[in-house]
């Protein structure tokens, strides 16, 4: 599932190249990911987007109208931008075709058809866009205001960084190299944190973050990025290997839809967490 760091970077690739462009043709594959019938997404021809911006995991373009193309792309879903001639595939969910020939393409490569696109007058009409919690690079994003988050609800620390309505754009990967960087234990009650551990944890958001979208950005270079990269990240997706810190191999919980990597020394006192609800040690 495409996180903040890879959102923001298809922003910046999208704005480099959808901006100003009249929409020439609009063409839905799956309609299933249309989810608004007003304004009709037919409305979209003749206009042009005029600006890219992101709030949490939503990407959202603005018409010269005011109206906003909003898309989610839940877990399987992609944005991407053809040149002319460009053939479709079978992973197209919505082309947007410009009078130039080129296309913005949502994609969703899962089987279940996922990614969302809202077309709305005001951004309050999008389900949860309005309960999206405090941008990690905003000024609001203080320890402080962390610190009353954290005071709200007791859940597990890792559930509370993933959760929408308190820090945007986190998701299951970026997740797990926070809290390694910051040596907090995934499973630790959010209630039981102390002021200190939420100034780590916010220093440690803000420098993972950082991180993959620096990585991301020389990666991508003046091209559009194409997929997830987790090669780089430290212990996420390593489970079994050896924590660069301690040593000590890299625990995992399975759930459902994802997993969790830990280290055991580093981050929860030696605790190696059994069962799938993360609740009981072994
Ligand atoms: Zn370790």
């Amino acid at each position: 599932m495409p996180e903040m760091p890879e959102l923001e970077i298809l922003r910046e690739g999208l704005s480099l190249r959808v901006l100003d462009r009249p929409i020439a043709r609009v063409v839905v594959h799956q309609a299933a990911s249309i989810k608004t019938f007003y304004p009709p997404i037919e409305s979209l021809l003749g206009q042009r987007f005029t600006e890219v911006s992101r709030r949490g995991k939503f990407v959202i373009l603005t018409m010269e109208s005011g109206d906003n193309l909003v898309i989610h792309l839940m877990r399987s879903g992609w944005l991407t931008v053809r040149i002319p001639g460009q053939e479709p595939n079978r992973c197209d969910a919505l082309n947007i075709l410009f009078r130039d020939g080129s296309a913005l393409v949502v994609l969703e490569r899962g089987s279940k058809r996922k990614a969302c696109v809202y077309l709305v007058r005001e951004l309050a009409a999008v389900p949860f866009l309005n309960g999206v919690g405090v941008e990690p690079f905003d000024d609001g994003f203080t320890a402080e205001r962390l610190f009353e988050y954290l005071q709200t609800e007791r859940m597990q620390l890792k559930s509370f960084l993933i959760d929408q309505r308190f820090v945007a754009g986190l998701g299951n990967a970026y997740a797990d190299e926070i809290l390694f960087d910051c040596g907090l234990s995934p499973f630790k009650i959010t209630t039981t944190l102390t002021f200190e551990e939420t100034q780590r944890l916010q220093v440690s958001v803000r420098r993972i973050l950082d991180r993959g979208i620096a990585r991301l950005r020389s990666v991508v270079g003046e091209g559009i990025l194409e997929c997830e990269d987790h090669g780089f990240m430290t212990l996420h997706g390593r489970p079994g290997e050896a924590c660069p810190r301690c040593g000590a191999p890299i625990a995992e919980i399975r759930y459902s839809d994802r997993s969790t990597h830990y280290c055991p020394e580093c981050q929860s006192g030696g605790k190696v967490y059994a069962d799938r609800r993360a609740g009981t040690c072994r």
